[in-house]
């Protein structure tokens, strides 16, 4: 299987060179060259968890043999999940919650982010490469620590997290300051995501360019979904999900099954999609926003509008206004046309917005359904599912919980819907705590105690072992910095 950039046609590479490259030289991001043929559902739905990842995987990475790829996936998942299922299924009051949190750092990107070093350095070895990899990474929040944390002490490769100072949890916070490993970096960056998410692609692009200094070895490369390499592992667990059903008597073989998935960089919801174009009886894609809604309006009327106030919210990983992945969606319902990367993409950052053809609007219809809460609905959903079902959703979660509630009520199939669920609640104790009604003050491994007491749920040994860790990093840099600050640090060693 080969890739080429969503901007234009004239490279093609392999699976693994895409994995490095992360994002590609004029901006795009790297899709198969044609979307590979349906898997045989029916007999991949009985297998495990490991297994429909190999298939998947090879399916993607087809350079990679059946033993490598076996092997790949052991050292990716092996002992870092809570079992090997990876990713279990709940009936949490009258649908079902997909738990994608039981990783290494307590977040659903440490699927991927498991999957990748594992990737990264395989793909070094097939092309023989031997510079060092520097991952540059923008975080919301999860992707840094998870990266980190996948990345720590891999050898031949370094790692750079920026985040947007205090634009993340106090939890979030210090799981990234306080990460160990020979290898790794985080700073603040002035900002909010978006700017942080931009400044990396400006270095990216600076590099392309220019190349790298003087006297600088190594290869830049992104851990951030744009990354072909992120994306792939994350529609696995649609499968798993729709299997679990099948076990628990709830679907039979061939029902359309409804997805609900909180979005931000829309990475996640469009590996979705690509469970559906591989076989995968999947209904409707349900996109859930918070307050940053721009998707909501995006899939309701075609028109993405990106001048609008941004806002901070209990749900953090969500608050963006340009979702990196929604161009390769575009890409794929226009029929792989070079201009849904390069005119819309490029209006996107003159103008702020672009609209796209009924044709392509019509596709996007078929698919995806969207909706939205504000910070009182959230909390609302996180006190009512607690009451209800003594079930503990995290704000996130909280969000695709309620906007699965409201499709379900205005839609005219019902159908089975699972909620993704993205993070521990443990990772936000402040936002869950006020909406159970505890106002904490606490420092924030405190409110990790206080909030087992008022709910009597285990915190998850990664997060309380925070108490007493020392922190490491403690830059802070404006935008216009980033560049200088990497350069500066690599050359430091
Ligand atoms: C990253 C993240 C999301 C959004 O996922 P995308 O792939 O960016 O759409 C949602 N919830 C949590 C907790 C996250 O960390």
């Amino acid at each position: 299987m080969f890739y080429k950039s969503t901007r234009s046609h004239n490279e093609r590479i392999t699976g693994s060179s895409a994995i490095l490259n992360g994002i590609a030289k004029d901006g795009g991001l790297y899709m198969p060259e044609t979307f590979p043929e349906k898997l045989d559902c029916g007999a991949l739905l009985k297998k495990s968890t490991y297994e429909i990842a190999e298939t998947i995987f090879r399916t993607f990475f087809s350079e990679f043999s059946e033993a490598e790829m076996k092997d790949m996936v052991r050292r990716a998942y092996d002992g870092k999940f809570r079992s090997s299922d990876l990713t279990p299924l709940i009936k949490v009051g009258d649908r079902y919650v997909l738990e994608l949190f039981h990783g290494p750092t307590s977040a659903f990107k440490d699927v991927a982010l498991s999957a990748l070093p594992v990737f990264m350095s395989e793909a070094k070895k097939k092309q023989g490469m031997k510079e060092d990899i520097i991952i540059l990474t923008a975080t919301s929040g999860d992707t840094g620590k998870a990266a980190l944390e996948g990345f720590k002490d891999v050898p031949g490769i370094r790692i750079i997290v920026f985040y947007p100072y205090q634009g993340v949890s106090p939890i979030q916070e210090l799981q990234m300051t306080t990460q160990e490993g020979g290898n790794v970096l985080t700073c603040a960056v002035r900002g909010n995501f978006d700017d942080t998410q931009t400044g990396v692609k400006e270095i990216f692009n600076r590099v392309n360019k220019e190349g790298m200094p003087e006297n600088m070895n190594g290869v830049f490369s992104s851990a951030n979904s744009i990354n072909i390499g992120r994306l792939v592992p994350q529609i696995v667990y649609y499968f798993t999900a729709y299997r679990d059903l099948l076990s628990a008597g709830a679907v039979t073989f061939g029902d359309l099954v409804d997805y609900t998935v909180p979005t931000g960089n829309f990475g996640d919801i469009l590996a979705g999609y690509f469970a559906k174009e591989l076989g995968l009886p999947v209904g409707k894609l349900i996109c859930a926003s918070n307050e940053n809604n721009i998707l909501t309006d995006f899939i309701e009327t075609g028109r993405y509008d990106k001048n609008r106030p941004f806002y901070k919210t209990s749900s953090p990983s969500m608050d963006i206004l340009v979702s990196s992945n929604l161009e390769r969606l575009l890409y794929l319902l226009s029929d792989r046309s070079e201009e849904a990367g390069s005119s819309w993409m490029n209006a996107l950052s003159e103008t702020g917005v672009y609209e796209i053809p009924e044709k392509v609007f019509n596709k996007l219809r078929e698919n995806f359904e969207a909706d939205f809460t504000d910070e009182v609905q959230t909390a609302e959903t996180i006190n009512e599912v607690f009451r209800e079902t003594g079930y503990l959703l995290d704000p996130h979660t909280a969000v695709a919980y309620r906007v699965s509630k409201l499709y379900t009520e205005r839609a005219a199939e019902k159908r089975v819907n699972v909620v993704l669920s993205t993070a521990s609640p443990y990772k936000f104790p402040k936002a869950v705590l006020s909406s159970l009604g505890v106002y904490s003050e606490s420092p924030a491994f405190r409110e990790l105690f206080e909030l087992s007491e008022k709910t009597g749920k285990e915190i998850p040994k990664n997060l309380s072992e925070l108490q007493g860790k020392e922190v490491r990093f403690r830059d802070v840099v404006d935008k216009t910095e980033m560049y200088d600050y990497v350069m500066s640090q690599l050359k430091k060693g």
